[in-house]
């Protein structure tokens, strides 16, 4: 590892403790693989690392996950990316039904709903049809939309049509990171240590406030926050992080569905709609009507819990350090543009929060090796849940490309 990338705390760590510690799974010792970070990232690592008999020790700072991994919708939103990062959201589907599976977390295969409130979004809708075929996105009619997004008496309104995009799947982000954590721990050959935080790392070797930790391979799986350990990684990548408003409503009666569902903004800003020929019109058309929208750089998009409330979300502001503020016209905008999407007149929050991630101008995927047997996967755009599995299986396969 290069001097510019080597942390200047990894000499001052102390000796390794062997005591275990409140809120600590294990003690620190060797394994296989030791990761860094207990986000949806690290955590999708360590079941694929011990799925294949690898064994494995989980660290993070905190004692339960408080990342962007609890904090955003659950949608594993596959049928929107297009190209190679398609392709690894594809390779993500298998993995998440297998931890599903072995762990007990819920994972839905419920799909995406794409909502079209006018016949540009329809056409955009139209043309991924034409491109994907009509197994990957069905085509809806605006009633069976209206249905779906269980408006009074299926009253259509606004709307023109809609899209299932049935390959997609829902999981509960409240759960998942926690739950696969658990399940970590339970293996014989898996330990969490919570409450430990990595000061610096060496081949073969990471440094804890708790003493050092040994593992062949080590991956750094902190997301946003890579620049605290190796700031000119990030720097290099023009990592930042990501601010989003969110929050938590009671789902309106009608809407049971577990669909993810998506609006004329999100298409917007996915691959898979946003290279359509028809999406630069839209842009004009969204600029036209919802010019505050674009401006706070909404996704308006939400998703039901299986508790009954529904996530409701999201803008997007960047930023190297992220201010603590949630600006109250923000919250007021995205919940409004969601109440019409669902024909009601106002949502009853329950909760709020802002989330934060990992972006980058440079590109969606941050994976670097940093010194023999050490790398760093960061997925430095929104969609690390759609391509947690698919990366680890891809970093354990020899596949996943890294920059030196
Ligand atoms: C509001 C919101 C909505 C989103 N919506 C979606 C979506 O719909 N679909 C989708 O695919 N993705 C979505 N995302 C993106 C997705 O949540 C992230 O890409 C993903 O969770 C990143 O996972 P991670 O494990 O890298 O990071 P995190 O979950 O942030 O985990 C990183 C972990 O590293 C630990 N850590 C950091 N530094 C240290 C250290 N020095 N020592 C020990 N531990 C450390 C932290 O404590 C943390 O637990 C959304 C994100 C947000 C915020």
């Amino acid at each position: 590892m290069s001097s510019s990338t080597a942390p200047a705390t990894a000499s001052a760590a102390p000796r390794t403790r062997t005591t275990r510690t409140p809120g600590t799974t294990g003690t620190p010792g060797r394994s296989d693989v030791v990761i860094v970070g207990a986000g949806i990232i690290g955590l999708a690592h360590a079941f694929e690392a011990l799925s294949r008999g690898l064994s494995v020790t989980v660290v993070d700072r905190d004692r339960q996950p408080v990342g962007a991994s609890v904090r955003n919708f659950g949608h594993c939103c596959i049928s929107a990316q297009d190209g190679e990062l398609l392709a690894l959201a594809q390779r993500s589907r298998p993995g998440w039904l297998r931890a599903a599976e072995a762990t007990g977390i819920w994972a839905a295969e419920a799909g995406t709903l794409v909502v079209a409130r006018s016949a540009t979004e329809a056409a955009v809708l139209e043309e991924l049809r034409a491109e994907r075929g009509g197994d990957a996105v069905e085509l809806r009619t605006a009633a069976q939309t209206a249905a779906l997004l269980g408006r009074a008496d299926a009253d259509a309104g606004d709307l023109v049509g809609g899209a299932l995009l049935p390959a997609d799947l829902r999981v509960n982000p409240r759960e998942a990171a926690p739950g696969l954590a658990r399940w970590v721990a339970d293996q014989p050959g898996g330990q969490v240590l919570w409450g430990t935080a990595v000061t610096g790392v060496e081949p073969g070797t990471v440094h804890t406030t708790r003493g050092s930790v040994h593992g062949d391979r080590i991956l750094i799986c902190v997301g946003h926050d890579l620049d605290y350990l190796f700031p000119d990684v990030a720097e290099d990548h023009e990592v930042q992080r990501c601010r989003l408003t969110m929050a938590r409503a009671e789902a309106p009666a009608g809407f049971r569905t577990d669909s993810a569902v998506l609006t004329a903004t999100s298409m917007l800003r996915y691959d898979a709609f946003a290279t359509r020929p028809s999406a630069a019109r839209l842009r004009e058309e969204v600029l036209g009507h919802s010019r505050e929208l674009l401006d706070i750089g909404a996704n308006v998009m939400f998703a039901r819990l299986p508790d009954g409330t529904v996530l409701v979300g999201d803008s997007h502001h960047y930023d190297a350090t992220t201010p603590p503020f949630i600006d109250e016209r923000t919250h007021e905008l995205l919940t409004a543009a969601i109440a019409r999407v669902l024909g009601v007149e106002r949502l009853r929050i329950v909760e709020r929060w802002q989330g934060v991630y990992a972006g980058s101008s440079r590109g969606p995927l941050l994976v670097r090796d940093l010194a023999p047997g050490v790398r760093a996967v960061t997925v430095t755009s929104g969609i690390g849940m759609t391509l947690s599995f698919g990366l680890a299986a891809a970093t354990f396969d020899g596949t996943l490309a890294a920059t030196a």
